[in-house]
């Protein structure tokens, strides 16, 4: 099961990501985006937030959940016995590593990037960060031959059930990765729609003792951001032997949570203590597809969610069984879709089906009504994908 958002805010004076500082002045992050004309397209520079810096705000968002343990619900799968034991020490023991738990002392999300001996299923287990984010491990070739070639040779034969292509273990050197489960696009802003703009925001801070000012500069943005983000929910809690994990599905509940807290908890950018950004959520939408991945169009000013629909009408009927469900919320009024005529299910003509455009009234809502989707497919046929 995959799940595509694509998303639009307003933000107003930001400083979410910043790149560099000369001297005195900072600098906002930049990317060159093709904006249309008349005659075609051309190249403006505009603010942009990167997805790594998205990344960062949603693996503390999952990491602060799991540390606070809010929203812990029982575990689905296994016997009673069992699942209550597990439960009970999930209540207790946050499913993360050291380097994810201790994060904010860090300062920042290390998972175990220099241990390449603890092997990926390991991992995975023991760190919901680590399953749903991904992560790296590499060990120096150098070091591997000093410690000589048993060990590595202990390592290769140790990891023999790892998924091919997710790890190795070379004479050489050796790594562990896993790709995130969950994936963000930079923000960019909706140039065709209205402009973005940088603009350096003058600051002076007086020292009455050396009675001088001390002048600072920092670029601030503003601008009609968009933002993709794709959840791969099949991956989430997989282990390299295609088996999942015990506590599979609170792992995706804690995902989409996760997501919501980073949003609503104001999670995204830095700056925040002096330019906390002002954002309001314009319009988003949402498409839970199986057993195909379906990405929705880009969210910009225009009426996406019929785009999306005309692409998924297509889609169903090329790929067998696949169904897609979209759920949507404007506070725009771009929308024109009649949710009643959109709604067909396994017409004849069709091989898959269109289910469910449904409208939500906010970024909240649209979250909570796909994740309740998802949960509930997911516990129907608990070890499907
Ligand atoms: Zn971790």
């Amino acid at each position: 099961m995959f799940v595509s958002f694509g998303l639009r805010f307003r933000v107003n004076v930001e400083a979410m990501n910043m790149v560099e500082s000369f001297g005195n002045y900072t600098r906002h992050r930049t990317a060159p985006l093709l904006r249309k004309t008349d005659n075609g397209y051309e190249v403006v520079f505009a603010p942009v937030v990167s997805g790594q810096a998205i990344a960062h705000a949603f693996m503390r968002a999952l990491a602060d959940l799991e540390l606070n343990k809010i929203g812990v619900t029982p575990l689905q799968s296994g016997s009673s016995e069992s699942g209550s034991q597990q439960s009970k020490s999930s209540k207790t023991e946050p499913r993360l590593c050291e380097d994810c738990k201790n994060y904010q002392t860090i300062g920042g999300f290390l998972k175990r990037s220099g241990d390449a001996n603890t092997l990926l299923d390991n991992r995975v287990k023991t760190c919901i960060v680590d399953d749903v984010t991904g992560f790296m491990a590499t060990k120096s070739s150098s070091k591997s031959e000093k410690e000589g070639k048993s060990k590595a040779m202990a390592t290769k034969s140790s990891s023999k059930s790892e998924k091919e292509g997710e790890s190795e273990a070379e004479e050489k050197g050796s790594s562990i990765r896993r790709t995130s489960r969950i994936m963000f696009s930079y923000m960019i802003p909706d140039i065709d729609a209205a402009r973005a703009t940088i603009f350096p925001q003058f600051h002076v801070r007086f020292n009455n003792i050396k009675n001088e000012n001390a002048i600072f500069q920092i670029e601030s943005g503003s601008a009609v951001y968009m933002l993709t983000i794709h959840v791969n929910v099949s991956g989430i809690g997989q282990l390299s032997t295609e088996q999942y994990v015990e506590d599979r599905i609170d792992r995706v509940d804690k995902t989409f949570t996760a997501l919501m807290t980073m949003f609503s908890g104001s999670y995204i950018g830095a700056k925040h203590a002096r330019y906390l950004p002002i954002i309001e959520f314009l319009g988003g939408i949402a498409a839970i597809s199986k057993p195909m991945p379906f990405s929705v169009s880009p969210p910009k000013r225009y009426d996406y969610v019929a785009d999306t629909l005309q692409r998924a009408y297509v889609y169903v009927n090329n790929i067998k069984d696949e169904c897609i469900k979209i759920f949507y919320f404007d506070n725009e009024e771009l929308i024109k879709v009649n949710e009643n005529k959109q709604t067909t299910e396994n017409q004849s003509q069709t091989q898959g089906c269109i289910v469910n455009v449904t409208r939500k009234t906010s970024l909240e809502e649209l979250i909570a009504a796909v994740k309740e989707d998802v949960m509930e497919e997911l516990k129907k046929n608990s070890n499907k994908k």
